[in-house]
């Protein structure tokens, strides 16, 4: 679907501040061109050394350090993962008298993929793994996340006169593997902290162009389960199946069967994804097995569709085997991680009021309506421990315009997160970014 410029009306009540909103704005374009060449270096310095889930230590450092130079009252090291294991997380609090919370969250993390963009700055970055030597390349752009991040930290800083209440900056270890946020959270990000009254985030994209931003009210990235299924039959000699129940054929069957839960169970409005990511069995031609192991991905869009689509697998499972004639002591194992993350709802209100200040910030013209999508995040996490506070995620330009109109125009190739050849734009990403958040953070702690 091709992308239509938003229609908004303007708002209609302008808010009161020390400064009018219009030379508010013009004030702050020429604090960002006199920072501007400082965050692309920031940007730079971020790409080349990126660090994986978990070993955020010199990134988790570097946000920290520059965050206490702004002026915040820093915690890092912040965070307890699962095992008991510490985290990197970083919280920077600023006060500014009476007034709401808002929480501002950048993630840190890199992945591993080796970098394949050709650029001056790309990671040389290696690490060693039991299978052989991997990259890590900032490939998901949370260095351009947590470049916008510090500039918003500092653009906030320096403008006191325009906001009143809390400014708390979260620098997110783990998001990649899902265990940053909860870490956080466990540790007592809402208790050892001033409490939330809102939590805000962006993305980058390569769907739209850097200089652009995108919104979405409600549903805006899927809830993610893991699911493993261990097929139980009856091995045997390949030759003499008849006195076998052959796990293969039952998984099989489920493979194909699992296809029609998108097509046939699932309402079409609301979108859905099963994917067999592994299947494997058996160890030789003519033996037949006695197990057969699946790994699926499900992707929902709402805790309702979640428990429909899962109890659907369970059931596919257990009926197929039970027409294959397994008895109900061998029926199948059907395991869903616990490492699963639920959707990320845009609280529909708190996107109104973003979508206003996004406008606001980086002009109408700007402003693109964003789509959802089935990739999974834990900012979710952050709207579901007490006081469960509303949310909102917007999306963050980052492809070359001009590369970005060849694409529309003629169907070309354009690389996006998690790719080796994803090269976000920095300027004007990084822009675009701090004038979003800033003007962002200041409308929901106005005065
Ligand atoms: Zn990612
Ligand atoms: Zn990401």
């Amino acid at each position: 679907m091709r992308m239509q410029p938003i229609l908004m009306l303007v708002a209609g009540v302008l808010l009161a501040g020390a400064l009018q909103p219009a030379a508010a704005q013009s004030k702050l374009d020429e604090k960002i061109d006199s920072n501007i060449n400082d965050w692309v270096g920031t940007y730079k310095y971020l790409h080349e050394h990126p660090e994986l889930s978990t070993e955020e230590k010199n990134t988790a450092a570097l946000v920290a350090s520059e965050l206490k130079k702004i002026g915040y009252e820093v915690t890092d090291h912040f965070g307890k993962y699962e095992d008991g294991s510490p985290a990197f997380g970083v919280v920077g609090v600023m006060r500014n008298g009476a007034g709401p919370t808002l929480y501002i969250r950048t993630d840190m993390d890199a992945l591993p993929v080796t970098e394949n963009t050709g650029l001056p700055y790309a990671s040389k970055a290696r690490e060693k793994r039991a299978n052989g030597e991997v990259g890590v390349m900032h490939a998901c752009g949370h260095d351009l996340h947590m470049t916008v991040f510090l500039g918003t930290a500092k653009m906030m800083a320096e403008s006191k006169d325009q906001w009143n209440g809390t400014l708390v900056m979260i620098g997110q270890p783990a998001e990649e593997v899902i265990g940053g946020a909860a870490a956080m959270l466990r540790a007592g990000l809402y208790t050892k902290f001033p409490k939330p009254d809102y939590v805000v985030a962006l993305h980058d994209t390569s769907v739209l162009p850097a200089g652009a931003v995108g919104w979405h009210a409600g549903p805006m990235l899927a809830g993610a389960d893991s699911v493993d299924i261990t097929i139980r039959g009856y091995g045997g000699h390949g030759a003499i199946p008849n006195i076998t129940k052959d796990p293969i054929v039952v998984g099989a069957e489920l493979v194909v069967m699992l296809q029609t839960i998108v097509s046939r169970e699932a309402d079409p409005l609301t979108p859905t994804v099963v994917t067999v990511g592994s299947f494997h069995a058996g160890t030789k031609h003519n033996i037949i097995p006695d197990e057969a192991h699946l790994q699926l991905t499900v992707r929902t869009m709402t805790p309702t569709q979640r428990e429909k689509v899962l109890a659907e697998i369970q059931q596919m499972a257990n009926g197929i085997a039970e027409a294959a004639g397994i008895p109900a002591e061998r029926a199948p194992i059907m395991e869903v991680s616990k490492e699963n993350v639920p959707a990320t709802i845009n609280d529909p209100a708190l996107s109104e009021r973003v979508a206003k200040s996004l406008e606001k910030g980086v002009g109408k013209e700007n402003v693109w309506p964003g789509q959802p999508i089935m990739a999974s995040e834990d900012f979710s996490l952050f709207a579901l421990e007490d006081p469960k506070p509303p949310i909102c995620m917007f999306w963050l330009g980052a492809t070359d315009p001009a590369k970005w109109k060849e694409a529309q125009e003629k169907g070309t190739r354009l690389p996006g997160p998690h790719s080796s050849e994803f090269a976000p734009l920095p300027e004007p990403a990084i822009r675009t970014g701090v004038k979003a958040m800033t003007t962002v953070a200041t409308d929901l702690l106005h005065k």
